[in-house]
């Protein structure tokens, strides 16, 4: 006989790990027994060597669906000959470096017994088990235990308790295991918090069918739910919100509900129905009429299937789509807690679906789309926080990264893992900067890590960075914004560099104290250097221009045309009062910054062409003019790079050239796109070329455009070059904060290789 202990790393707790490990053991006849521990899970098995292989084998292959197991050691042991295999009790010493897992959709399993009227938990709302439910967001401490979530106010009854002990239940050891008899209540009250007679379910979905707006507590937070097919409701949940136009989610029952609104690809199918249920971004069917106030000028929308069971019976019992958007009033994070929704959903929910078990840490629908056939993250958030990203190099000492201003996420790093947070939002108002600095807190207690370097942006007027400034007793590291763009993308495929990186976005604050955002670095995660960008632009009144596009074609025409501007333009008639001064000031440079970023040429062009003059929210001017494009057209505005300057001009003088033929508007927007793809293809490629490159790096919330990102990955694949775009983590600014903690790292594993 042989003995082993066997150290398990990884999302190996609140999985079905051990119950797993358990029925292993006793099928192999293998003697010993497993632990959770702080660090992970240790295993000793005493059987014949082969059969100790065989065990050891069968732990990686067959583990739980959702267990990640990221490192298995075996240690030769004495043998005990002692008989049996048991599931001891966790220890909580040693550092923890356990990994808690996100949010995960209802399993089949518990689906089936909500279904079924002799089951106890029949249409029980708060159904779990060990391979499903809520994790990140009710965990208030480690080790995970039920001490330690926002469970811990409720006992267990025997029924649950004895599913609880037993290691070949499916509830073994599932921390939020509750059932009717004593888990959390359903309530529903309306807006003057009196209960609302009858089942609250049955209830709300009359409400809902009638027209009403009821806020529900969902599993991060309180969203705001009308009936989808109601433009009236939809139109008024849109006016209470103060959101004008940017889009809403709904909520459908099943994939064959999805597949009669949108065009549901295998990939967008997978994400839909997978564990960690993301909202997806899809197409919308041409055939199909949607209440026109769902998503206002927009061709695709955001779905999202059940990912509780409370989610699971309201779709059902409505039984139609359920628009479902965080509730907040525009622009300020979603509420969680019960007092404060009611406060400040007062007078956007006619009444509220809500419950008793608390949570934790406020955590948004993430958001996917579909590109190149591949899953493409928006925002990373619930389902997928707070999983590691695994890191490409060695981070030697610990490390937060606090990232950009607007779609701010932190990261928190060790060795190789990345701890990206969950979306946080804008840090432009003091909810946010709140939910900022408990995210930082709880993600440094809940992986025991207290910084020893600090990586933030170079704008010295990011609320982020003149909080990692102002930190006493750390390094502070500043990474530029575009460089940052370029090692998350690294980052996100496992990567190093050096590559040439193309990084296009709004803006970011610029080495040179100029606002960049249409960067072709050359980059490794130590450094870059900047080879080409966009011809600046003043961005006349600075974030005037940046809420309105118009005043970046007036820019773009002065830089295109001088003091002779082609008479009887639409742009500057329509704005008409301000449109001297802006002109003015773009030639005079006075609160007009100078700007290379690529955001800013597509609002231009959306404006000129008549598409937007005014964004309610950001990056609307571009996604309007990526969806007004004509599919078919195949030519394309001639764009010059010269000296390291991609002419952002010369897109605009082709535009005006043709809007003068009047050349229709979907025309228009393909020959745009395409050229300034084929600009951005040709920069690169000589870029590439100069540098002994073989591998180009695409990020920045420009990005998102399906239609560049298509051209310029077949262009550069063309080209014969190695493209990597992002798979794990957004390309727009929710990825900064593992761009600079890539780099960080980096800086500290030089630093420390040069000691
Ligand atoms: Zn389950
Ligand atoms: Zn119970
Ligand atoms: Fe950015």
């Amino acid at each position: 006989m042989g003995r082993v202990r066997i150290h398990v790393d990884g999302i190996v707790q609140g999985v079905g790990f051990r119950p797993f490990v358990y029925t292993l053991a006793r099928e192999l006849s293998v003697s010993g027994f497993v632990r959770n521990t702080a660090a992970g899970v240790v295993i000793e098995a005493e059987a014949q060597p082969q059969t100790l292989a065989a065990f050891a084998d069968a732990i990686r292959s067959r583990s739980p669906a959702l267990a990640r197991i990221d490192d298995l050691r075996c240690e030769p042991i004495a043998a005990t000959g002692v008989r049996g295999f048991e599931i001891e009790l966790s220890t909580a010493d040693g550092p923890r470096r356990t990994l808690i897992s996100p949010d995960t959709a209802t399993c089949p399993d518990c689906l089936a017994e909500m279904a079924d009227p002799a089951d106890r938990r029949y249409r029980y709302p708060f159904t779990n088990c060990t391979n499903c439910g809520p994790r990140f967001t009710i965990v208030t401490g480690v080790p995970y235990d039920r001490a330690a979530t926002t469970m811990a106010g409720f006992a267990m009854c025997p029924d649950c308790q004895r599913e609880y002990d037993d290691p070949a239940d499916r509830r073994f050891h599932a921390q939020p295991v509750c059932c009717p008899a004593c888990g959390p209540r359903l309530r529903l009250v309306d807006a003057a918090r009196r209960d609302v007679p009858g089942d609250p379910i049955d209830a709300t979905a009359d409400l809902l069918r009638s027209g009403s707006v009821v806020a529900v507590k969902g599993l991060g937070g309180y969203h705001l739910a009308v009936n989808a097919r109601s433009d009236e409701a939809v139109a008024n949940l849109r006016s209470r919100k103060h959101r004008e136009d940017k889009p809403f989610a709904v909520l459908m029952p099943d994939l064959e509900a999805v597949r009669t609104w949108c065009e549901v690809s295998p990939a967008a199918a997978e994400l839909l129905a997978g564990h960690r249920r993301p909202i997806v971004v899809l197409p919308r069917r041409q055939d199909v009429q949607l209440a026109p106030a769902l998503a206002p000028g927009n061709d695709h929308v955001g779905v999202l299937l059940p990912y509780t069971p409370l989610h699971h019976l309201l779709a059902q019992a409505v039984g139609a789509p359920i628009v479902l958007t965080s509730g907040n009033v525009s622009d300020e994070p979603i509420a969680y807690l019960d007092d404060e929704a009611a406060t400040r959903l007062a007078g956007l929910a006619d009444a509220f679906l809500t419950h008793d078990r608390p949570i934790r840490m406020r955590t948004d629908d993430s958001v996917f789309r579909v590109a190149r056939g591949r899953p493409q993250p928006v925002r990373r958030s619930r389902g997928y926080a707070p999983e590691p990203i695994t890191l490409p190099l060695d981070c030697p000492r610990p490390v937060l990264a606090v990232g950009a201003e607007l779609k701010n996420t932190i990261c928190l790093a060790r060795g190789r893992q990345a701890f990206v947070s969950h979306h946080i939002g804008d840090l432009e108002n003091y909810e946010t900067m709140l939910s900022f600095l408990d995210g930082i807190a709880h993600f440094g207690m809940l992986f025991d890590l207290v910084p020893e370097v600090v990586a933030h942006d170079l704008h010295p007027e990011y609320l982020s960075t003149k909080y990692a400034v102002d930190l006493p007793g750390v390094e502070v590291v500043g990474v530029q914004h575009h460089h940052a763009h370029i090692a998350a993308c690294l980052a996100d495929n496992g990567e190093l560099g050096p590559v040439i990186g193309v990084a296009y976005d709004g803006t970011g604050f610029g080495s040179d104290g100029t606002l960049w955002g249409g960067e072709i670095l050359l980059a490794d995660l130590s450094g870059f250097c900047r080879l080409a960008h966009l011809e600046p632009v003043p961005l006349p009144g600075g974030a005037a221009a940046i809420r309105a596009p118009w005043r970046m074609a007036a820019s773009y025409l002065q830089a295109a045309y001088g003091e002779e501007l082609p008479p009887g333009l639409d742009v500057a008639r329509r704005n008409q009062a301000l449109w001297d001064p802006v002109l003015a000031m773009a030639a005079r440079g006075v609160n007009a910054p100078l700007t290379s970023s690529a955001g800013r040429l597509f609002d231009a062009v959306s404006a000129l062409i008549g598409i937007r003059d005014q964004v309610n929210f950001e990056g609307q001017a571009a996604i309007e003019l990526e969806q007004s494009i004509d599919r078919s057209e195949t030519g394309s505005y001639p764009m010059r790079v010269r000296d390291g300057l991609l002419m952002g001009s010369d897109l605009v003088r082709a535009v005006i050239y043709d809007l003068g033929r009047s050349v229709p508007v979907p025309i228009i927007a393909a020959r745009f796109h395409r050229g300034l793809a084929t600009a951005t293809v040709q920069a690169a490629a000589t870029a590439a070329q100069d540098t002994a490159m073989d591998t180009v790096a695409l990020s920045g919330g420009v990005f998102q455009n399906a239609v560049l990102l298509d051209l310029v990955v077949d262009g550069l694949e063309r080209a014969g070059l190695r493209v990597l775009t992002h798979k794990q983590i957004p390309c727009n600014d929710g990825g900064i904060s593992l761009g600079q903690t890539a780099v960080a790292a980096a800086l500290s594993s030089a630093a420390a290789g040069l000691r």
